[in-house]
């Protein structure tokens, strides 16, 4: 096919080295600031991603005919990295070559588009029409441009709503037979997933040998079989565990889960189960099914509010394209599925989260799309799955408190299992905040006056019941009223000013005042505040015992309710047909979510005063960011996050392995296993785990250096930013920079940006660019000349293997911050100890970054005077390290990493 001509209208491009217009004929220039401000308020532009130009100009509210809203509308659920670069790839463009030919780009971007309308490959038509017109009515601004060229079908298009699939129900399946797998058999299933021909790893095949022991029967009920495998990186864990899993799933028609803490393995694990299933048996079902929170899906009922005025303005034109998305979706996943995680950036913020069941409102049975519903879709297939993927928190959610227990996970792989202990502390914590509360109130009360939407409280979700059964009416109206002493819209405010409306908010206003009162940490308005649940006041006590009254006053009338509402199911009266006993199952579940969650609440408030208890850490805190307070609370944590875990998830279950790069950096030799143990859960068990180590293949001695630059002075930021332009302009860009205070991370960034953009070596950031992680991570793995400054989410969530990533830099030793939670476990678990562990796990993380296939080479440096010698343990054994001056390690970078030449000549050091 020829290719389409440029669409003749003006495009714009701001890069952080200049801004270039073109005009209608592709004649471009360089332009102000200002004036590209002008020229978009004078005629709508062509332009890439708006909000990152409008931060560019210095000018968020920027609009214009973004080429990403077109590309979402044409091809709904497909791939495209939000850069001119990635743009030009998905449409088959070439690319432009220097920021000045980026208009030139827009416009044949454009052109395609418009051309692929008229084309009989574009395979999203369907439904494209419709959506069209009701762009057109909220004034879309690509709507006039789009409709010449998109003609009207000749029959009625079918709605989103009637087009989707329906569930089906299933019988129940058996439960598993009791197999042992054979080992010849493991070796020939792992040998075909990883293909004829295929290099044999001894390390592999002896982790899936001994993987095979977590499907042996279970010797005893609470006694799980369980395995620690410290896997090194590049021995191929995945395909390891899922031969054996592939067989037992087949030979006793069970499920396995597997449980990742990132997305990236999620999708790594999808895309390899295709070796050991088909995407779709015989009969239609699915064996594998990634399983994810119910709040990462879209919610159909959100969605149909939406298009029909929930949503108003910039908002109701995402809910349209969103639309367009869901029929194409495989899976209606909202965040980290097939929907671009960009296309909430183009809108406002949290419009995309309102699309999706946040706070448990969901309907069931009561829903007009429970039999479509994405999420119901996701729960049916997993229950006839052989594999389930989800992650650490879904699986203890739910263990802990999952629908149907029969359908609860008895086989876990735990892959990155390094974060199972974070994944537990968070899901077995109690968080008695005023979001959370407020949050609690509007799921009883219902939307506070002026709220636009569908949001509905428990009387109307409940009001068959109501009106049938005056108990269970009683009980509904007795929690509404109690729920008055729950904070409400303005909260926040009133608390600043000393004004608190109910018992809770009087509580918070408390704890928020102690917090300031106390506050020794010097630390500036962009962190948070907090202090110890000890020495408290009487009158602070009383306060306390008056919120924790109040909360029993709601929980009272929630738990006769829910008697109520088992009642009507065990003899269900002859108005309540299936669907209605279904919605009623599905409240009585929620609703012992909330009891649960009230009982945690009001044992922390009630205990304040009162004698510690020593498997608890409590505190008060006061969340900050950028200057503004957003959430007030009391925070209890379990010392030991692994003792509800092992009772909850572990004991449960008949076979449970935890592996990871970094579950046990030592290898499997000294007092490292302890810790491995202790942090897994196992200790918590009757029988002891079985232990398992194979280290990684790959020639650190040959691939990578460590470079511990010495003379980049703490506190020093003007060094800290040159340092760092200086390491990307040396290595030509491919560097992931952490850090581990997002406020260094702007400085550094605000400082270099401009000037290494002018080197054509573009830097991205967290917490500066208006990007999701997952597409900052996109962005850096399409283009190796790009660089990427990040925090924690980066030292462990970013798989870019081959050239694109050749440096990692971290700003400073990752020192653990010093927080109550900290300190409590510090002291029960070794004193300095526990800090180098936690430091050596992130080095050893951060480290994994650099090198994930065979074929991978760079440097790894840290910019720090004092490196303490024992941290270099961190690093995987036979990695050179040396400390060097910064112009040494920039003269290692130039050089490159060859087979450790330059290395040896300069002497080692470990
Ligand atoms: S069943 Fe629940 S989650 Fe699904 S669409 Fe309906 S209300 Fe939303």
């Amino acid at each position: 096919m020829p290719p389409a001509p440029p669409l003749p209208l003006p495009a714009l491009h701001a890069s952080h080295a200049g801004v270039w217009l073109a005009d209608r004929a592709g004649a471009v220039q360089t332009v102000s600031r200002s004036a590209a401000i002008t020229a978009a308020a004078d005629t709508p532009l062509l332009l890439l991603n708006a909000p990152l130009v409008g931060t560019r100009l210095g000018y968020p509210e920027l609009s214009g005919l973004d080429l990403l809203e077109a590309f979402a509308f044409l091809r709904p659920a497909q791939f495209c990295v939000p850069t001119p670069r990635g743009l030009a790839h998905a449409l088959g463009l070439e690319e432009a070559a220097g920021d000045e030919a980026v208009p030139a780009l827009l416009q044949r971007a454009a052109g395609a588009l418009l051309a692929l309308c008229g084309s009989q490959e574009w395979a999203e038509r369907e439904g494209a029409w419709s959506t069209l017109q009701s762009l057109a009515r909220l004034r879309w601004p690509w709507a006039t441009v789009l409709a010449p060229h998109i003609t009207q079908p000749k029959r009625a298009e079918k709605w989103l709503f009637s087009r989707l699939p329906q569930w089906e129900e299933t019988p129940e399946r058996p439960q598993p037979a009791q197999v042992t797998l054979d080992a010849d058999a493991i070796g020939a299933r792992l040998e075909r997933l990883t293909g004829e021909g295929a290099e044999r790893r001894t390390g592999q095949r002896d982790f899936a040998q001994a993987t095979s022991a977590m499907f042996a029967p279970r010797p005893a009920k609470g006694s799980p079989t369980m395995l620690l495998a410290q896997a090194g990186t590049g021995i191929g864990k995945t395909l390891g565990y899922l031969a054996p899993a592939s067989l037992w799933a087949e030979a006793a028609q069970g499920t396995v889960w597997v449980s990742t803490y990132t997305k990236n393995l999620q999708r790594q694990l999808r895309r390899e189960s295709t070796r050991a299933w088909p995407i779709a048996r015989a009969d239609g079902s699915r064996p594998v099914v990634v399983r994810k929170g119910r709040e990462n899906y879209l919610c159909l009922l959100n969605l149909e509010d939406a298009l029909q005025g929930g949503f108003g303005g910039r908002a109701a034109m995402l809910a349209q394209l969103v639309a367009r998305w869901a029929a194409y979706s495989d899976g209606g996943d909202m965040i980290g599925g097939d929907l671009p995680g960009w296309l909430g950036t183009l809108y406002p913020a949290r419009a995309i989260r309102s699309l999706t069941d946040q706070r448990g409102e969901c309907v069931y049975a009561g829903c007009p799309h429970y039999r479509k519903c994405f999420i119901e879709h996701a729960a049916r297939a997993s229950a006839g799955a052989d594999l389930v993927i989800a992650n650490h928190a879904l699986v203890m959610v739910h263990a802990a408190r999952g629908r149907d227990a029969a359908a609860r996970p008895t086989r876990i792989v735990f892959d990155e299992g390094h974060h199972v202990f974070d994944a537990a502390d968070s899901t077995f914590a109690a968080a008695f905040t005023g979001r959370e509360a407020i949050e609690l109130r509007r799921w009883i009360t219902g939307p506070e006056r002026g709220s636009r939407g569908r949001r509905r409280g428990l009387a109307a979700r409940l009001a068959d019941l109501a009106s049938y059964d005056e108990a269970g009416g009683q009980a509904i109206a007795a929690a509404i009223e109690a729920a008055d002493a729950l904070p409400s819209e303005g909260w926040l405010q009133r608390l600043a000013e000393g004004t608190p409306a109910s018992a809770v908010e009087a509580l918070l206003a408390a704890v928020r005042a102690l917090a300031y009162a106390r506050d020794e940490s010097g630390l500036d308005a962009g962190y948070g505040l907090e202090t110890e649940a000890a020495d408290l006041g009487g009158d602070f006590v009383e306060l306390a015992q008056g919120a924790a009254a109040a909360l029993a006053a709601i929980r009272m009338p929630l738990i006769r309710l829910g008697v109520r509402l088992e009642k009507l199911t065990e003899e269900p009266p002859d108005w309540l047909d299936a669907p209605g006993r279904a919605r009623i199952e599905g409240a009585r579940h929620a609703l012992a979510w909330r009891i649960d969650t009230l009982a945690a609440w009001e044992a922390l408030a009630s205990g304040l005063g009162g004698p510690a208890d020593p498997q608890f850490v409590d505190w008060l805190a006061v969340e900050r960011s950028d200057t503004r307070e957003w959430d007030v609370g009391l925070h209890r944590h379990f010392l030991d996050p692994m003792k509800p875990f092992a009772k909850v998830v572990l004991e449960p279950a008949h076979g449970v392995m935890l592996t990871s790069a970094t579950l046990c950096p030592g290898g499997g030799e000294g007092p490292e296993w302890q810790v491995a143990i202790a942090q897994s859960g196992a200790a918590h068990l009757p029988a002891p785990p079985q232990l398992f180590a194979a280290d990684s293949p790959f020639d650190y001695a040959a691939r990578a250096e460590v470079l511990i630059v010495t003379d980049v002075k703490r506190g020093d930021l003007a060094g800290l930013a040159a340092a760092y332009a200086r390491i990307i302009e040396a290595s030509g860009g491919g560097v992931l920079g952490l850090f581990t205070a997002i406020r260094r991370l702007r400085a550094v960034h605000g400082r270099i940006a401009d000037r290494l953009a002018r080197a054509g070596l573009p830097l991205y950031a967290q917490h500066v660019d208006p990007i999701d992680t997952g597409t900052l991570t996109d962005i850096f793995r399409d283009d190796p000349a790009a660089s990427l400054l990040g925090t924690d989410a980066l030292r462990d969530g970013v798989d870019v293997p081959g050239h694109s990533l050749r440096c990692v830099v971290l700003e400073q030793v990752p020192w653990p911050r010093p927080t109550i939670l900290h300190r409590a476990r510090r002291a029960a678990s070794g004193g300095p100890d526990y800090d180098d562990r936690i430091i050596r796990a992130r080095l050893a993380q951060a480290f994994g970054r650099l090198i994930r296939g065979k074929d991978d080479h760079g440097h790894f440096i840290v910019l720090s005077p004092a490196f303490p010698s024992r941290l270099a343990s961190a690093f995987p054994a036979g990695t050179p390290l040396r400390r060097v001056n910064l112009d040494e390690a920039l003269h290692a970078l130039a050089s490159g990493v060859s087979e450790g030449g330059t290395r040896q000549a300069a002497g080692l050091e470990r």
